[in-house]
């Protein structure tokens, strides 16, 4: 039976696990995200010393990566974390640093592409032909797989960077992004969310406005992925997802501003369904690397 690496690469930390597949994770450790060639090593070692330890063979290694990455196989910077703004890994190449200490073939996909692709394979994704997949956390960002591979074109979907309808009367927030005035990430990001209240969002109670505000802003990304995507099945994940009352709110907004222009049962009847929490809770990225991993040797 093969043995595959899997890694959530983050910008805070490396998850790694060892496993032989979604239900059958043998290992796993988590690594600070310190410097590259650091990180590198440290889950290089990792691997290394399970194999060690237990006399198993690891075949094959899946990466989910904080972003943005090259994903353009021709290119010459195929599987390099690209213009990030974490500081000392722009222009890291991950997958040929793990390929030359490791020496096994290594997946590679976005985080959210690989979370969307684990959701489609395991989870509340499985089978369908367009799954969307929406990490709402420190940052903001969505992958997609469509009929059974992730979407990568130009270079990969940068869902958290649409623009959003701000009302400056009722959020009149500065976008916390550095990039655009009103953008889905900037104005609904963990981090904007900690920015416009002066406080972390786990500790906004239930009935603070701040919720309100945030599904708004993700009700209008949410609306424009299914106008342009037509998703199957869109599923929300990431820190600030752990307020449970957000789904309600999020798929009555999504509602109210599609204003029945599409109609279908899966949305008008059945909305409980169609906007969903990952059914892999918080494995996707792992599960959508042991995918990776699956994928490179297979
Ligand atoms: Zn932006």
């Amino acid at each position: 039976m093969a043995l595959y690496g899997a890694i959530e690469a983050g910008g805070t930390k490396f998850v790694c696990a060892v496993a032989a597949g979604p239900d059958d994770i043998r290992d796993t450790a988590t690594f600070p995200t310190t410097t590259p060639a650091e990180t590198l090593e440290a889950v290089c070692g990792y691997f290394a010393g399970y194999q060690q330890k237990t006399g198993d063979k690891i075949d094959s290694i899946g990466v989910a990566c904080f972003g943005p990455v090259d994903m353009n196989k021709a290119s010459d910077k195929y599987g390099y974390i690209t213009c990030t703004p974490k500081p000392g890994w722009q222009d890291t190449d991950v997958v040929g640093s793990l390929n030359s200490k490791f020496g096994v073939p290594v997946g590679f996909d976005t985080d959210v592409n690989a979370a969307a692709y684990g959701e489609y394979l395991w989870g509340a994704g499985k089978g369908l032909g367009v799954v969307l997949y929406l990490t709402v956390g420190t940052g903001i960002g969505g992958g997609l797989c469509i009929n059974g591979k992730p979407l990568h074109g130009l270079m990969h979907p940068e869902m958290g960077h649409v623009i959003m309808q701000q009302d400056k009367t009722k959020d009149p927030f500065e976008c916390a992004c550095p990039y655009h005035d009103s953008c889905l990430e900037g104005l609904a990001s963990g981090k904007a969310v900690d920015l416009r209240w002066g406080v972390h969002a786990s500790e906004l109670a239930d009935d603070h406005p701040a919720w309100e505000i945030e599904a708004d802003y993700l009700a209008q990304g949410v609306m424009d992925y299914i106008l342009t995507v037509s998703p199957e099945k869109i599923i929300i994940g990431g820190g600030l997802m752990h307020k449970d009352l957000l789904y309600k709110m999020v798929r009555e907004k999504v509602r109210q501003k599609l204003n029945g222009y599409v109609n279908v049962p899966a949305i008008t009847e059945d909305i409980e369904n169609y906007i969903v929490s990952p059914g892999l809770g918080t494995k996707s990225g792992i599960c959508g690397a042991i995918g990776l991993a699956i994928d490179v040797i297979s």
